[in-house]
């Protein structure tokens, strides 16, 4: 495979999204467990000034482009991403995937009751998909890990083969990241809002939106006391960090053998 892509504080693998379902399959049945994460602008930016997201991305065990812009500036930056991957688009096509091997599925996160209708909007279309196990915790981002040590039991006793953690960015990542190991061998993902999709509860951007990179811009009008922080103050920061990656790009490009006369 191709080497990752860094883009600022992260990585990201390039990777389709076919080439990401067989990724998971051959994670799930190597039985070593693993971490999945869908890294967006907001990520990049989080990540930017927190050490324990940093921490949590650099041992991903595949990390997929969740967005346009992500896509956009792995061109400019002259290592073109295959695709889009993102979260809300591979949730359930793997969720398909877990329906069709039988492996068990644990959902955790996600406002009360948005993962029990997920679960039963899932289970009209996939009969046999297995849901061992729904969670509402209350995780706080400063928790000692101790403390979640009795979730940590409970999602054992279903011996799932995936976990779906919608706490959002950067809980949910550096939740995975510390408790990847007493998990093995499930797979963990950070899937976000993607559980909201599912349950229908939040409605998805139009495609051509999605497609055009706009989909910020219909979740903001959607939810705007709740993310007009994250779209109108963090993230536009990112073209000064893309800024940063092109002018050294531009140096390394100006400095490498090939071009000097
Ligand atoms: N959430 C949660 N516990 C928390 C914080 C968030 O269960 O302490 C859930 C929230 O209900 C939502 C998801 O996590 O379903 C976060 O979605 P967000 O929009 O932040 O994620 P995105 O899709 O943008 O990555």
């Amino acid at each position: 495979m191709r080497r990752r892509f860094k883009l600022g504080p992260l990585s990201i693998d390039p990777v389709t999204c076919d080439d990401a379902l067989r990724a998971v399959e051959d994670l799930v049945s190597r039985g070593e467990g693993g971490a999945v994460f869908t890294p967006n602008v907001d990520h990049i930016m989080i990540a930017d000034e927190n050490p324990r997201m940093q921490e949590a991305y650099a041992r991903a065990s595949l990390s997929l482009a969740d967005g346009m812009p992500v896509l956009w500036a792995s061109r400019l930056l002259g290592e073109p991403l295959p695709e889009k991957v993102s979260g809300s688009d591979f949730v359930p096509l793997l969720l398909e995937r877990a329906a069709e091997h039988g492996w068990r599925v644990y959902f955790l996160g996600g406002a009360p009751g948005v993962a029990e209708l997920a679960r039963d909007r899932l289970l009209e279309r996939l009969p046999s998909l297995q849901v061992v196990g729904i969670d509402v915790s209350h995780i706080g981002a400063d928790d000692p890990p101790d403390q979640w040590r009795p979730l940590v039991e409970r999602i054992r006793a279903t011996r799932p083969h995936l976990v779906f953690v919608a706490l959002g960015a950067p809980k949910q990542e550096i939740w995975i990241h510390t408790v990847r190991e007493d998990l093995r061998p499930a797979v963990l993902l950070a899937v976000g809002g993607s559980l909201d999709f599912v349950a229908g509860t939040i409605a998805r951007a139009p495609r051509w939106m999605s497609r055009s990179g706009l989909e910020w811009l219909f979740r903001l009008s959607r939810e705007p006391r709740r993310l007009w922080r994250r779209y109108l103050l963090r993230d536009p920061k990112f073209a000064v960090l893309l800024g940063r990656a092109l002018i050294a790009r531009a140096r390394e490009v100006a400095g490498s053998p090939g071009q000097r006369r």
